[in-house]
């Protein structure tokens, strides 16, 4: 009997949305696999990211529903909210998945080593217990984390929270400064807002959001403000101090704040300090990204990455299918790259972003002519309650073949029509195609499909 020289055929490091994708799906091939994970099964998606986080955009709904349902009627009387009780449910529920996320993985035969692991060189892995275990193939899935400044850079930067703390807050700060602009400081501003947390929203530059459609950045602005976020534009935080239970965030402009909680949501960075990348050779950007091509492969042959640690497009599906080509290409000798472009977004501000596409400016400079379809009105769901929030919805169409190129929501639901919207622009549909279908009423998302008018 021949002896493989190595003790697995694939060791992915990281069990996030990548890494448990392309470990499931190569274990099911018949191959050895094992995967390794320094925290929690499931990533920064199920434990400090997406899940989470929508089920705190959850529950600030619920505050903002009871608020508004008198107008349809409802005497709801004093409200008692138990952020508590709250993050108590959250964390069962997370760790609900975890283990749905760690049972997929046995049940598929993957080794499961609940360690850190790091390259020792390019076929072995050094594990934190001080096993080895080596590999023909390797995947690099090892994810991002929040971007915290130095001391030097901001002094008491280290006294702040980062989006991963939010997680353990039991109780609910009543004054919340946040700083940053991107669509992680967006929605946790309208969480806190929406739980009843006095909350200050810093940013550099004067609008939220930048690389989104301008249109989508003045909406969003406006609905942050009548969530009654205080915006701060053109600004930073320059120190943190604290004294006993509060802190001080010192601006670059205007007085400091005063708060109970300063959050930093000021981007991630690939997580690859510490991996040993040069002892595999592995090349990496200056931010640390691991660089890949088309098929996720490194410089290395038997090295590939996938997800956020090679800082394409930072979303879980993106990863999950990047990981999912990784082995179907790898395992099953159906080689295919996953194709980066219209891929969905949406920001869980309140109401929610959905974005697929380009933006009306990156599609002037990509295409020239182009036509633009817009519409702002006040959804029926808002003429009996009082809330002041539109919705808009904007087609981004090439002039000279009627494509649409990009489709931007603000408003209820945002983020569920993107995800249909998507499907038309990935096939390549025309503004007469949105024109052809037939409206649903009474919808908002009806208005997609009846716009008829240039602006
Ligand atoms: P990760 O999910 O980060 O997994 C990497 C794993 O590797 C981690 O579990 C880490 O502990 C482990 N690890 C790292 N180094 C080692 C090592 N040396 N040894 C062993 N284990 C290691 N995306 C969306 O699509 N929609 C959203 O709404 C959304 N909301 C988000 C909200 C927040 C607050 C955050 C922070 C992120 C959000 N994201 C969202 C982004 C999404 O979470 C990531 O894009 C996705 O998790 C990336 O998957 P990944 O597999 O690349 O890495």
């Amino acid at each position: 009997m021949t002896v493989p020289p190595y003790d697995y055929d694939l060791f992915v490091i990281g069990g996030g949305s990548g890494g448990v994708r392309a470990a499931r799906l190569a274990a099911q091939s018949g191959a050895r696999v094992a995967i390794a994970e320094e925290y929690r099964m499931g990533g920064t998606c199920v434990i400090r990211g997406c899940v989470p986080k929508k089920l705190m955009v959850y529950a600030s709904g619920y505050a903002k529903a009871l608020k508004l349902s008198a107008g349809y009627g409802f005497d709801v009387g004093p409200v008692r909210y138990d952020h508590a009780r709250f993050m108590a449910a959250l964390r069962e529920e997370v760790t609900r998945l975890s283990g749905i996320y760690r049972k997929g993985q046995t049940g598929a035969g993957v080794t499961v080593i609940d360690e850190r692991a790091e390259f020792l060189d390019a076929h072995t892995l050094q594990l934190a217990s001080g096993a080895r275990a080596t590999a023909a193939k390797i995947l690099i899935a090892t994810g991002g984390r929040p971007w915290r400044p130095s001391e030097t850079d901001m002094p008491g930067a280290s006294l702040a929270l980062v989006s991963d703390d939010v997680f353990d807050l039991d109780e609910l700060p009543k004054r919340m400064v946040i700083h940053g602009g991107g669509f992680i400081a967006v929605e946790f501003a309208h969480v806190f807002a929406g739980l009843g947390s006095e909350v200050t929203l810093v940013f550099r530059k004067d609008r939220v959001l930048t690389g989104f459609d301008e249109d989508v950045r003045s909406d969003v602005m406006e609905n942050l403000a009548n969530a009654g976020v205080r915006l701060v534009p053109n600004a930073v935080i320059k120190t943190i101090q604290s004294s006993g239970a509060d802190f001080r965030a010192q601006l670059s402009q205007g007085a400091a704040v005063e708060a109970d909680r300063v959050l930093l949501a000021l981007g991630r960075h690939p997580y690859t300090e510490g991996l040993g990348l040069a002892r595999a050779s592995v090349a990496a950007d200056t931010s640390g990204a691991v660089i890949v091509d088309a098929y996720s492969r490194t410089n290395v042959p038997h090295i590939w990455a996938v997800g956020d640690v090679t800082n394409r497009i930072n979303l879980t599906p993106v990863a999950i299918r990047e990981g999912h080509a990784f082995a179907e290409t790898e395992f099953y000798g159906k080689p295919w790259a996953f194709d980066h472009a219209d891929v969905p977004m949406a920001v869980f501000s309140q109401p929610e972003v959905g974005v697929v596409g380009l933006s009306e400016a990156d599609a002037r400079a990509a295409h020239g002519e182009i036509d633009i379809y817009r519409t702002r009105f006040r959804p029926m769901k808002n003429m009996l309650n009082g809330n002041p929030t539109r919705t808009m919805m904007k087609l981004v169409v090439r002039a000279s073949d009627q494509r649409v190129l990009g489709v931007h929501i603000v408003g209820e639901d945002a983020a569920e029509m993107i995800q249909l919207a998507a499907i038309a622009v990935k096939m390549g549909a025309t503004k007469d195609d949105f024109d052809r279908t037939c409206a649903l009423h009474p919808t908002a998302a009806e208005e997609l499909v009846t716009l008829r008018t240039k602006v």
